[in-house]
């Protein structure tokens, strides 16, 4: 039985997940600030830390499986704790298990980013050295510091870096054979969506954010995309970011892939 670490297990996709992958005949041990096997704040550096050790010591340094879905929507304030959440709350867990799942069986990874990773390209990302950096003081200090573009800024800021941040672990951790992959939904009707659309500051644009397909996606369609990716029929699938998103990436950016 493949034993697996999970960030943001108590609702919406990663709950969906931890049922998928239950059904899978993973164990799965959560981290989240509540309703979860480890209580932990992924918002901050002390409950990051505190977070790998209680994975470690749970796993007993030995992981199959990670899959990271803990976030946090635009309408958060202060928006920095989007960003520490988002991005640092997901590569500190990555590097911080990594040892561990080079000790797994067929290990894998699965981080959940977003179409929104495209919406602000690396070279003009603002938080880019922040995150080259590792300097959540940093990236809070610039999203803290755009007013009311905050929102916005850190969500799709953190969700490029994010996105980058697997992509440029692909090569080391391919080398010591632990696949790692990138899911990015679209809207997904969770707690998260509802309340970034109750916020009359992004009601509207999330309104009208409706792809080809016509309707938002059930959180138990990410999860058995996330599911597929854990599993032995993804064996060649690394480095990848998977869109699940109703077909609105490809309405968006047409000549871009
Ligand atoms: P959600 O709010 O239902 O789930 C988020 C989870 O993260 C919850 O279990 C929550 O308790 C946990 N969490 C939040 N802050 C935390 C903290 N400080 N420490 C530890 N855990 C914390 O939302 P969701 O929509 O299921 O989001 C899951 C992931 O999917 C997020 O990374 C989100 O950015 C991403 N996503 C969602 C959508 C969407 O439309 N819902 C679209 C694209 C990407």
């Amino acid at each position: 039985m493949p034993t697996t670490i999970m960030s943001g297990c108590a609702t919406g996709i990663g709950a969906a997940a931890r049922k998928a992958l239950e059904a899978a005949g993973h164990k799965v041990i959560g981290i989240d600030i509540r309703d979860a096997e480890i209580i932990a704040d992924l918002s901050t550096q002390e409950g990051r830390k505190q977070a790998i050790d209680a994975a470690l010591t749970a796993c007993r340094g030995v992981l199959d499986g990670l899959v990271l879905c803990a976030g946090l929507g635009t309408h958060v304030r202060p928006a920095g704790k989007i960003a520490s959440v988002n991005y640092f709350g997901a590569v500190e867990l990555l590097d911080g298990l990594f040892p561990a799942l080079k000790k797994g069986q067929s290990p894998a990874a699965v981080v959940i980013s977003s179409v929104a990773s495209a919406h602000l390209p690396w070279d003009k990302n603002p938080l880019a050295s922040a995150f080259e950096n590792g300097d959540d003081a940093m990236a809070q200090a610039i999203v803290n510091g755009a007013g009311e573009q905050g929102g916005n800024l850190a969500y799709a800021g953190s969700k490029n870096g994010l996105t980058v941040a697997i992509r440029k672990r692909a090569v080391p951790w391919g080398k010591d054979g632990v696949r790692l992959n990138s899911v990015a939904p679209g809207a997904t009707e969770t707690p998260l969506l509802q309340a970034s659309a109750q916020d009359p500051r992004f009601a509207k644009s999330i309104a009208e954010f409706l792809p080809p397909m016509g309707r938002r996606a059930d959180p138990a369609e990410m999860a058995s995309v996330i599911a597929f990716l854990m599993s032995p029929g993804a064996s060649y699938v690394h480095g990848a970011q998977i869109c699940v998103d109703g077909g609105i990436d490809a309405q968006m950016r047409p000549t871009q892939f």
